[in-house]
């Protein structure tokens, strides 16, 4: 699980300092989005805790305004507050996916101006956003050193290439075709030839049983040889 920044133009306009401001503010650009720049959702994770309801700015009181409480695990979740009033339409027990849209930017509860006040919780306990959030290579980071310090940069792996056995192109596909038909016609001739071989022992032994008998002469005379209607006489040297 990654976290990743809950805005895609990252410009930090409040620090995290332990016990004082438990979270990172996070400011806007007009050439990003603006005032009303969506808000998205870290990780993964259930809705566990909402409001959505605030409808005004209060400079006392400590108030988060409409906020949404996401938990991405056992040990880690994540809070984004100052919503835009009428932007949060989530409740509690709903899935988010990473990078879905929960809201907009606002200036609702104790806020001085547009920012979203992002906490990140390891086993309940505030911790400093910036050493376990990522920003990713679609977000912009504001120019401003003193807006973009302590940043930490995530990279995907590459997504590997969905064709390791490529189609063979059109003339290696043609060329096998060749060789098959090749081959084929081949047979087919070994075939022809063994046909004719036996077509021709076949008249052999027709044209041995022609011969209804055979009379060896043995001496020189003259013989009469008798027939019956329907047979044949071949005289053989
Ligand atoms: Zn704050």
């Amino acid at each position: 699980m990654i976290l990743k920044y809950p805005v895609n133009y990252i410009a930090i306009t409040g620090y995290y300092k332990k016990g004082i401001h438990n979270g990172l503010d996070l400011g806007w650009s007009n050439s990003h989005g603006g005032m009303n720049q969506p808000i998205y959702a870290p990780a993964d994770g259930v809705v566990v805790n909402v409001r959505s309801d605030y409808d005004r700015t209060d400079t006392s009181g400590g108030s988060y305004g409409n906020y949404i409480k996401i938990k991405h695990n056992d040990r880690i979740s994540t809070l984004c507050a100052h919503m835009k009033y009428g932007s949060v339409n989530l409740k509690i027990g709903d899935q988010v996916k990473q990078g879905e849209q929960i809201g907009l930017m606002g200036a609702t509860g104790h806020a001085n101006g547009n920012h979203v006040h992002y906490e990140v919780f390891l086993d309940s306990t505030k911790v400093n956003p910036e050493e376990y959030t990522y920003v990713f290579p679609d977000q912009t980071v504001s120019t401003n050193p003193s807006a973009s310090k302590g940043l930490l940069y995530y990279t995907p792996a590459p997504i590997p290439d969905p064709t390791p056995n490529p189609e063979p192109i059109q003339d290696e596909k043609d060329k096998t075709i060749e060789e098959q038909k090749k081959q084929i016609q081949e047979q087919e001739d070994k075939i022809n030839l063994l046909n004719k071989e036996i077509i021709s022992l076949k008249e052999q032994i027709n044209e041995e049983e022609k011969y209804i008998f055979t009379y060896p002469v043995l001496k020189t005379s003259l013989y009469e040889i008798k027939l019956n209607e329907g047979e044949t006489l071949l005289i053989k040297n």
